[in-house]
């Protein structure tokens, strides 16, 4: 099994329905309201737990109401827990009103997610012992960047999914063996992932491609599913792949596509994540 840290966010959503959004200085009465707990970080941890890894989860939650809830979350779902810290204050919060066009509008709020500031012995040790180290962009950069030069320096390979996407400097890049990026990320940062030995891109329906340190490229084939809601299928795919890349390239991409289509075929982001075996019976088919 391979044991997977993650290094990242945890979120708790709080998602709003209604007919219009309201205009400045407008009270609208909305349809529905539920608190979905989410964030990068815990949803790809969850996702790779699910697929088949060992995970641990590096993270923090605040001393509100939603701490205990998303840390249930991670437990529930088998994920290791014994560092994610307790900040003073809120915990991460993403307040998103969907119309009925189905249009989004969100905040998010990083709250203790902000406040991951620096790593521990602790956590470094953990960094140290695992295959993978997985990160996005919903912390602090220079925790991403210590994390990531400490892998380096112990043989644990660095993915990154660097979302939110912003440009980066080049020390980060350097400290990158994979980059999990979408379409649109991979136009946003162009050249700089040249510099990143694996750039995996994510195509929606039609899969992904993997473009290797040779120049080789291969291309993934997307699974025909029935799509109902497609969020978190890129969490899903990234926490899949990384699940899985210590069995090679080839391998890991058909596990994250299948993870990815799977995640689209229910509603919500972190209640969509497949398990290993239902992952397993389309692999197979
Ligand atoms: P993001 O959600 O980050 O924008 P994509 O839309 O590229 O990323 O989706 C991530 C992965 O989820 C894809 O590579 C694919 O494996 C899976 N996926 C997404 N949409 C579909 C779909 N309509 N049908 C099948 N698989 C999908």
């Amino acid at each position: 099994m391979a044991r997977i840290v993650v290094v990242g966010s945890i979120n708790m959503d709080l998602v709003t329905t209604v007919k219009r959004r309201p205009e400045p200085g407008e009270t609208v009465s909305g349809e529905k309201f539920s608190l979905v707990p989410g964030g990068k970080g815990s949803n790809q941890a969850i996702a790779a737990r699910r697929a088949g890894g060992e995970v641990g989860f590096v993270g923090a939650v605040g001393d509100d109401v939603f701490a205990d809830e998303l840390r249930r979350v991670l437990v529930d779902a088998g994920v290791g827990v014994s560092r994610l810290r307790r900040a003073h204050g809120p915990s991460g919060v993403a307040a998103i009103i969907v119309d009925d066009g189905g249009e989004n509008s969100i905040i998010v709020v990083g709250g203790a997610n902000s406040r991951l500031t620096t790593l521990d012995e602790d956590d470094l040790e953990a960094i140290a012992q695992a295959d993978v180290l997985l990160c996005q962009l919903e912390i602090p950069l220079p925790t991403v960047l210590q994390a990531a030069r400490h892998a380096r320096a112990h043989d644990t390979t660095v993915i990154l999914n660097p979302s939110p996407v912003r440009e980066l400097p080049e020390q980060v890049w350097a400290e990158i063996d994979i980059a999990v990026v979408n379409e649109g990320e991979a136009a946003q940062l162009g050249a700089a992932l040249d510099a990143v030995p694996h750039v995996i891109t994510t195509l929606g329906a039609d899969g992904a491609i993997y473009r290797g340190p040779d120049g080789i490229t291969l291309p993934q084939p997307g699974v025909r599913v029935e799509v109902v809601d497609t969020t978190g299928a890129g969490d899903t795919f990234t926490g899949a792949l990384a699940a899985h890349w210590p069995d090679g390239p080839e391998i890991a991409l058909a596990w994250a596509c299948t993870a990815g289509a799977l995640a689209t075929t229910k509603l919500g982001a972190s209640a969509s994540i497949p398990t290993r075996n239902a992952i397993e019976r389309l692999l197979s088919r």
